[in-house]
């Protein structure tokens, strides 16, 4: 008989996040699959009640939470010393997070704490025969385990992106909150501020549909024996903002960025997406002017539905990489598009 933890860190704004509600998803997937198994749910933050409240109907027996000040940030000591607390109030054996960059950090931590195991990057949980197993992928995504563990507690850390946010009615969910006093040596590190890009400039968006990558080939001398790189920055920026895509890179124009050669402005080493770079999460992903190989195309493992154009009908991407792929000039094919798109949006 399992008990089954979903634990959140509440947003400032009193919210949960969406990697929190795709955890309570495989949370109340879990309850469901596993018979006579109860389902709590343990809140950390300033404040936790008006989370608790939109996840009311969830089907969670209880509703635990350690709130304040000091719970406000993420820090590892105070998060510890919360998840550990709420873990044991509620004896949890199956302990659920999203993995956030928060929860990564100190979950580990608490597994150890209660004598526990914790695994990361989880992308699926099935049960079969009423035993849970986890799914993660290893070697830049490519080869998928599947992991089982009798020991308990379990932290499961779900990766972001792979399932669906929870969706249920709010209501009322009275909170239990544990008193935690963090001793003074558990409050030294404090949060300053955020340093983020201002929102126009801010290319990578987890959230779209639609990841567009760019390969070197924008930069590169075209059939008029010139390189038209203001152009490419021209096209690529209008279209994202047309379409409020994701903006990835090939490793080739990330490091001719670094490079100091005349390349696109706002394209950083962040956007890269590969062996060596992201594997991002879209329903859909279209990369230009990029050749498809082996340690980029391994990035878009997780893509729904791939779509490449390049000049090259040899290309990576013709090469059983993409569904679809458009041997054209990406120059002219995202004028048209841009264009198409700007007299979609003006009827
Ligand atoms: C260990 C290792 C790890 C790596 N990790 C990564 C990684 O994480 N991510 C990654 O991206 N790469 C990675 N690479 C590099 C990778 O192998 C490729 O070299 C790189 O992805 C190529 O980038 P590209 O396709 O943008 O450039 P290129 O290979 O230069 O291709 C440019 C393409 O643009 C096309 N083109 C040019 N003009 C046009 C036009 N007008 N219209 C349409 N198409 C046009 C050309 O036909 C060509 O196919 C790694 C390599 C190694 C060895």
């Amino acid at each position: 008989m399992d008990t089954i933890l979903l634990l959140a860190h509440v947003d400032p704004d009193g919210s949960l996040a969406k990697p929190a509600r795709e955890a309570l998803t495989a949370a109340t997937s879990l309850k469901a699959a596993l018979a006579g198994s109860t389902l709590c749910v343990g809140l950390v933050g300033a404040e936790v009640q008006a989370a608790a409240d939109t996840v009311a109907a969830c089907g969670a027996e209880r509703f635990v939470g350690v709130a304040g000040a000091a719970f406000a940030q993420s820090r590892y000591a105070t998060d510890a010393l919360a998840a550990e607390a709420i873990c044991r109030e509620t004896g949890a054996t199956l302990i659920l997070a999203a993995g956030t960059s928060r929860w990564c950090r100190t979950l580990p931590g608490v597994a150890h704490r209660l004598g526990g195991r914790a695994d990361t990057h989880v992308t699926g949980l099935p049960v079969a025969d009423g035993a849970v197993s986890i799914t993660r992928w290893y070697y830049r995504q490519r080869m998928e385990a599947t992991i089982r563990r009798t020991h308990r507690p379990w932290v499961i850390l779900i990766d972001p992106g792979c399932l669906d946010p929870w969706e249920g009615t709010a209501g009322e969910a009275p909170v239990r909150l544990i008193d935690v006093q963090p001793p003074a040596g558990c409050v030294r590190t404090a949060v300053s501020g955020f340093l983020a890009p201002a929102a126009d400039a801010q290319t990578i968006r987890p959230d779209a549909d639609l990841l567009f990558v760019a390969g070197a080939g924008w930069t590169k001398v075209q059939a008029d024996g010139k390189a038209h790189v203001p152009e490419a920055a021209d096209l690529i920026l209008t279209f994202l903002r047309q379409t409020q895509a994701s903006l990835g890179g090939s490793k080739s124009l990330v490091d001719l960025s670094g490079e100091g050669q005349s390349v696109l402005p706002f394209m950083t080493h962040l956007n890269q997406v590969g062996q060596t770079g992201a594997t991002p999460r879209h329903p859909k992903g279209l990369a230009a002017c990029c050749h498809g190989e082996e340690p980029h195309v391994v990035g878009w493992r997780f893509i729904s539905e791939r779509r490449a154009i390049n000049l090259d009908p040899n290309c990576g991407w013709a090469r059983g990489k993409a569904d679809v792929v458009y041997v054209a000039d990406a120059f002219a094919v995202m004028a048209k598009v841009n264009a198409l798109l700007a007299e979609k949006a003006s009827t």
